[in-house]
């Protein structure tokens, strides 16, 4: 059964697609381990997309960029998946990245493929999901999958963390309002985009452009990086304006560390803390799973809730009824 379905997807079949990921989007245990079959399968063809994680606060011009972006690559013939990671529908339910229609553009087009955030009650569940997502993406043949994040919380970290490339868009801002990027932020960025660069807001975009640039400057040189990165560079999104640019930084970037092998160690360390995330998680549902545990988990938080004891009086505790109940050799 899994079988068909991966090739319907290997194919290109966009309703594949969608049945795939939303296999892999189920927590129930005989989807996991078809989806889990389906993406060993998928595998094995071989296919690398271009992953590029892109972050910046609401309002900031995201979708608009994407709709544009995305526009630019179908038009030199590239497929392009689009992936949200909304911490706030972790949290919520509701969604920053919207349940409104966004990029509508994109959306028509044959070569597109537009799929919102995963909703689960823990980030770690979004993560994991959204790494399937991608990898499902990728079997399917997308040149470039673009994974969309808001800029709160640790939601960057992620995206980050499974993007080979990962750029910032930021607003023109006022004065002195660099600070208002986090240092770890600007550390993972690999290319800063001031978008709004036109009509009244175009001469504060140069400003910015020119802050970032000095502040990048200052950034320890890594490894990873070829002469001149990280760099930031202006954008409109609406103007279409300096979208080809960077697509040829983002290339150039791709390329070298490729040429360099830090493409390869880079997923491969990636491709290794998913897999330590992946056991984590499933020890916790495991342990989740067996009632003494999950009732002695919460009565141990209460008790840490009422000062009754600390927390890791708490844990060790927890790990001293696993022992005993031989759950870990
Ligand atoms: P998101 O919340 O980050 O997805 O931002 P949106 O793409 O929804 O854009 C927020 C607002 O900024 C909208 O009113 C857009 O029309 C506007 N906007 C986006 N890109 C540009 C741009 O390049 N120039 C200007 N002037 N406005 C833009």
């Amino acid at each position: 059964m899994q079988d068909t379905l991966a090739n319907s997807v290997i194919s290109g079949n966009r309703r594949a697609l969608a049945r795939a990921i939303t296999l892999a989007e189920s927590s129930r245990e005989d989807h996991r381990a078809q989806a889990t079959q389906l993406l060993a399968r998928l595998r094995e063809t071989g296919r690398q997309a271009l992953r590029i994680g892109l972050s910046g606060t609401p309002g900031v011009g995201k979708s608009t960029f994407i709709e544009c972006f995305g526009l630019a690559l179908i038009r030199q013939g590239l497929r392009v998946a689009v992936l949200a990671v909304d911490p706030s529908s972790a949290r919520s339910g509701g969604s920053i990245l919207g349940d409104k229609t966004r990029m509508e553009q994109l959306s028509r087009e044959p070569g597109a493929f537009i799929r919102p955030s995963p909703s689960q009650t823990r980030l770690g569940g979004v993560a994991s999901r959204t790494r399937d997502a991608v990898a499902i993406c990728e079997g399917a043949g997308f040149d470039v999958v673009l994974i969309e994040t808001v800029g709160v919380g640790q939601s960057e970290t992620m995206v980050a963390g499974m993007a080979d490339l990962f750029v910032l868009l930021l607003a023109p801002a006022g004065g002195d309002e660099l600070q208002g990027v986090k240092r770890g932020i600007m550390e993972m960025a690999d290319l800063i985009l001031i978008n709004k660069a036109d009509g009244d807001l175009r001469a504060a975009a140069t400003r910015t452009c020119a802050d970032y640039t000095g502040a990048l400057r200052l950034l320890r040189k890594r490894a990873e990086d070829p002469p001149g990165f990280p760099k930031a560079l202006m954008v409109s999104a609406i103007e279409a304006e300096g979208i080809d640019k960077a697509w040829d930084e983002m290339q150039a970037l791709a390329h070298w560390r490729r040429e360099h092998g830090h493409w390869d160690s880079r997923r491969a360390d990636q491709s290794v803390n998913w897999f330590e995330e992946e056991v984590r998680n499933a020890l916790l549902s495991t342990l989740q799973a067996n009632p003494v545990i999950r009732g002695a988990m919460h009565d141990i938080a209460d008790e840490i809730r009422n000062g009754g004891t600390t927390p890791n009086d708490g844990a060790a505790r927890v790990l001293g009824l696993i022992k005993e109940s031989g759950g870990i050799a």
